[in-house]
């Protein structure tokens, strides 16, 4: 990755959070906020991903593979990729034994402090029919963990239809998601802090409950009426925690008697 594309990325990730004026003290604020936004939003998508169908919008092989492996926020990226995979133009190098390699000149859209700027790029890629592996001069794969449209284009170009299972990494797959999900017996420190991951992980759970309870009415029937008791029991903590951080704040509050 250049320069110049490490700081697109930059730029980016804080667009809408920091400015030229942002002071030190506040940048640090603003970064964990940053962080903490794209968190909630990645949480929010991929909680869709499990009981709606990504749409697609190509006939690509590669989309229809994507969407049935990635999580939703990141099947997003993927599938902008390969749109805009239709900005490149490739020019063949050579085939060396197993290895072909292409350069590619690709038109990119990019935001860089709120305004759109388009860029014009080379970038070289070799693919290996006997290893099944494809490198890309932007390395995206290597800094951003999944693959370019350079990358993409050359599979095609060479007649691949599926992706190799080893460019999805196991953190953006669903189908682990959710096992971790109904698996793990302790929860991370990380996951308690945000709401949207507390309500990810209680629907992980709750789908697992209402996947067994489901095969029989006897146990359905069971799980039906406990379902207020749990309600209930949940509503009353609330009221408890809340008086108790009421009570807390009070006397943190109160003036300081002087003898
Ligand atoms: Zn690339």
């Amino acid at each position: 990755m250049s320069t110049s594309q490490r700081s697109e990325s930059i730029h980016h990730f804080f667009d809408g959070f920091v400015t030229t004026k942002t002071t030190l003290s506040e940048f640090v604020t603003k970064y964990v906020m940053s962080i903490e936004c794209r968190f909630e939003a990645e949480n929010h998508a991929n909680l869709k991903s499990l009981d709606t169908e990504a749409y697609l919008r190509t006939s690509s092989p590669f989309e229809k593979q994507a969407a049935g492996i990635y999580t939703r926020s990141m099947f997003n990226k993927f599938q902008h990729e390969l749109l805009e995979g239709a900005g490149c133009q490739p020019q063949f190098i050579e085939a060396n034994g197993p290895c072909v390699t292409l350069r590619l000149k690709s038109f990119e859209r990019v935001q860089i402090k709120g305004v759109t700027k388009d860029l014009q790029k080379m970038n070289t890629v070799t693919y290996n029919k006997d290893s099944a592996e494809v490198e890309c001069t932007c390395r995206s794969f290597q800094f951003r963990g999944y693959l370019c449209r350079h990358a993409m284009w050359a599979l095609q170009y060479c007649g691949v239809e599926k992706i190799p299972d080893k460019y999805f990494l196991n953190r953006w797959r669903k189908d682990l998601r959710y096992r971790e999900g109904l698996e793990a017996s302790v929860v991370r420190e990380e996951d308690r802090k945000h709401p949207s991951s507390r309500y990810t992980i209680l629907i992980y759970r709750l789908m697992k409950v209402a996947q067994e309870a489901s095969s029989f009415e006897s146990q359905f029937d069971h799980l039906l009426a406990e379902i207020p008791n749990i309600l209930l029991n949940v509503m009353q903590s609330k009221k408890v925690t809340s008086v108790q951080i009421d009570n807390r704040n009070a006397q943190h509050n109160a003036p300081e008697r002087t003898v």
